[in-house]
């Protein structure tokens, strides 16, 4: 069995549309785990949140469980990298897109880019995976659907806001697409079937 240190819905989901089924959030194994993310980089902050979801599922004697977490950042070329790993908390929100707008008005380079570092940890194996999606800041907000910075985020002339296939091309699936090989090849997978 895996634990995702998460209760995020749409990353569960996404997660056992790659993974499979035998992929449990941390409210599903009844476990309270939200450590403080002081890391400099999304793979400290990454390592964090996995070792304190193994630690709280021991504790809960939860054993036999690997657990993996991630973490997400958008880069912005023109601002030297930021928010990068601070993207969650840039500014308040429903503020930090306009924020991220304002810093580059009026700025032609506009190259960013997403990226995800995911850590496995059973307690003896340490692993990171990483998954990077390339695009441009748009002008305006633009399109309806997902979430944080995806409707100032353009690939191919649509923000990640206006295209249906996101979980497709997303940093996040590239990044559990290698976990899944990982897995595979240690036989992972199996140990991940619910019982
Ligand atoms: P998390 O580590 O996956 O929670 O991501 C940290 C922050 O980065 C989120 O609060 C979002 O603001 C931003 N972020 C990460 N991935 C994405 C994405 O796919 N689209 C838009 N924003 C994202």
């Amino acid at each position: 069995m895996i634990l995702i240190a998460t209760n995020n819905k749409g990353k569960l989901s996404e997660v056992r549309e790659i993974l499979g089924d035998g992929v449990i959030s941390l409210a599903e194994a009844g476990i309270v785990s939200e450590p403080e993310e002081t890391g400099l980089t999304l793979r400290e902050n990454a390592l964090i949140k996995a070792r304190a979801a193994y630690q709280a599922a021991q504790k809960a004697a939860l054993r036999n469980l690997s657990v993996i977490a991630d973490d997400s950042g958008l880069f912005i070329d023109a601002l030297d990298g930021e928010p990068g790993v601070n993207s969650a908390r840039f500014d308040v929100p429903g503020k930090r897109r306009e924020k991220v707008l304002k810093l580059l008005s009026g700025v032609d380079e506009r190259a960013a880019h997403f990226e995800t570092v995911i850590c496995y940890y059973d307690g003896v194996h340490k692993e990171f995976f990483t998954g990077r999606l390339d695009g441009i800041i748009a002008e305006k907000n633009r399109g309806e659907g997902g979430f944080g910075y995806d409707s100032i985020f353009e690939v191919n002339g649509k923000t990640l806001a206006e295209i249906h296939d996101k979980n497709n091309i997303s940093h996040r699936k590239k990044a559990l697409e290698k976990l899944k090989i990982y897995l595979e090849k240690n036989n992972g997978l199996e140990a991940t079937s619910r019982p």
